[in-house]
């Protein structure tokens, strides 16, 4: 299909033109007349699939058409995202793809100063792209207004659910109006994130463009298996080696960004850090010396994983294994973009192996690790590739059929362990039943003594109580006492 068959008219094609896209993409194709014909969509999207222009091309197309001014501090459509970056590249999208229209949009992310987001919102906009946590805070003290926003998205939606701005996107939903459109995007779709979906969309269109969660194939992956205090020699081979033309090194820890660029830059290599703990403008700074081609290493931490669409990085590297498996598909996820190859490099040291076996578990087939000794130059060409699909399939036999042993072994086990344990225990066992048995016959025993006493206690009261009577009787007068005798027989049930 051709963008003029989506739904898209001349401005928009334009603007489509400008940016040398040939045919749209897989998402693009299914977003689009889905979009424009109203529906809500739940969209299930791997990162560098055009999904960015899937949602905003439909909404430049109904800006086309509108007719009402924007109220004070409203706007109608609300693109709400995870990070900054994501948000500047939102908003540079909607600049290039809305050239003809020009159409007013405004950014709305912490971190920066709220005085001017406040002045931009004064007299409304045409689309609003932020983060939840920052729009709320202009929703409560009323400089953003929500009730004529009827067009939503949710981006990175799983993302957003990682970095804990559900309940803020729970209140921003609540205050829309339910007639509202809305559109929710997402790599990956866990339970939460379904069940946002469930309570905030309308009979949701499904679209998924990537069987779930499966890293772009054309990405080459290479494991190391590498000591830990090696990692940077390694890396050092990799930039001295090799012809790197854009790489990102994904790390653990904001500190640990800091830490391994400055070692980096002593030994030569020209590199930038980019983390949570940077300030914006650092940030925008680092990111537009990445994308012009300033800088050509950057060493990220996982704020940074998604969202950076700059183009051609040709090597990812994990210098840490990330600590969710669904982190690696967004980290190598940043190269092959838009049809493009890339190289994705993970060093794991021992301590990491059981993260590169979910990794694996997640995408659904073994990596080949190279282990690599400390002395060894690491040169990518000289190891295995990545495994065909043919032996993917065997490779995955394999490990079910491994898992298969492993299970039968551990049933054993533990039935060998309960024998041992019976014959280990039996003694004790014949000891407490006796034991048992014993106590049990004294209880016996003494309830029926206790039974017996209880009986002859109570004969004996019987029989003084009977001696007691007739002696009383006895000192009553003849004619009384036979009365009485009577009245005594009748009481103690005698026959006449
Ligand atoms: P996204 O998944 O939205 O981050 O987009 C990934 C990259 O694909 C961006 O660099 C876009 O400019 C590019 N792109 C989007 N749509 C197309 C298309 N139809 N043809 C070629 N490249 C595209």
């Amino acid at each position: 299909m051709d963008f003029n068959e989506l739904g898209l008219t001349g401005p928009i094609l334009k603007g489509i033109a400008s940016e040398n896209y040939d045919k749209p993409t897989p998402i693009q194709n299914a977003v689009i007349p889905k979009f424009l014909n109203n529906h809500d969509i739940v969209g299930i999207a791997q990162t560098g699939t055009g999904k960015t222009a899937a949602f905003v091309l439909p909404i430049l197309e109904r800006l086309i058409k509108k007719s009402k001014k924007n109220s004070p501090k409203s706007f109608p459509v609300l693109i709400l995202v995870p990070t900054r970056e994501l948000a500047m590249q939102i908003i540079d999208k909607i600049r290039s793809y809305g050239k003809i229209i020009r159409p007013k949009a405004v950014l709305i992310v912490g971190g920066a100063k709220p005085g001017p987001q406040i002045k931009s919102l004064k007299d409304g906009a045409d689309i609003v792209v932020a983060t939840p946590g920052r729009l709320l805070d202009h929703v409560k003290s009323k400089a953003a207004y929500l009730n004529s926003t009827n067009t939503v998205i949710l981006d990175e939606a799983d993302q957003m659910l990682d970095l804990g701005f559900m309940p803020s996107i729970k209140l921003i939903m609540s205050n829309i109006s339910k007639t509202k459109q809305a559109v929710l995007l997402s790599a990956t779709m866990p339970k939460a994130v379904r069940s946002l979906a469930n309570e905030f969309l309308n009979s949701p269109e499904e679209v998924n463009v990537s069987p779930s969660a499966k890293p772009i194939e054309l990405i080459d992956q290479r494991v190391f298996i590498v000591k830990r205090e090696v990692k940077l020699k390694f890396l050092q081979d990799i930039f001295n080696n090799h012809n790197i033309d854009r790489s990102i090194v994904f790390v653990k820890t904001k500190i640990g960004a800091n830490k391994l660029a400055s070692k980096l830059k002593k030994s030569g290599i020209d590199v930038d850090a980019i983390h949570g703990d940077k300030s914006q403008s650092q940030r925008t700074r680092t990111l537009k010396n990445f994308r012009i081609g300033k800088v050509n290493i950057l060493i990220a931490t996982d704020l940074a994983a998604r969202g950076i669409d700059v183009d051609n990085i040709s090597h990812i590297i994990n210098y840490d294994m990330p600590n969710q498996s669904e982190l690696y598909i967004h980290r190598i996820g940043r190269t092959a973009r838009a049809g493009k190859k890339g190289i994705a490099i993970s060093l794991c040291d021992v301590s990491e192996k059981r993260k590169l076996k979910s990794i694996e578990k997640l995408i659904g087939y073994s990596l080949y690790a190279n282990v690599l000794n400390s002395s060894e130059t690491l040169l990518i060409s000289n190891v295995k590739k990545n495994i065909n699909k043919l032996d993917k399939i065997n490779i995955k036999k394999k490990l079910n059929a491994n898992e298969e042993i492993k299970k039968t072994k551990k049933r054993n086990l533990a039935k060998l362990f309960s024998k041992k344990a019976k014959k280990r225990f039996a003694p004790k066992r014949l000891k407490l039943t006796q034991q048992d048995k014993h106590q049990s016959l004294e209880r016996l025993v003494r309830k029926s003594n206790k039974r017996r006493d209880g009986k002859s206690k109570d004969n004996d009261l019987q029989n003084n109580n009977k001696k007691k009577w007739k002696l009383f009787l006895k000192k009553r007068k003849p004619n009384k006492r036979k009365a009485l005798l009577n009245l005594d027989d009748s009481f103690h049930g005698t026959n006449n």
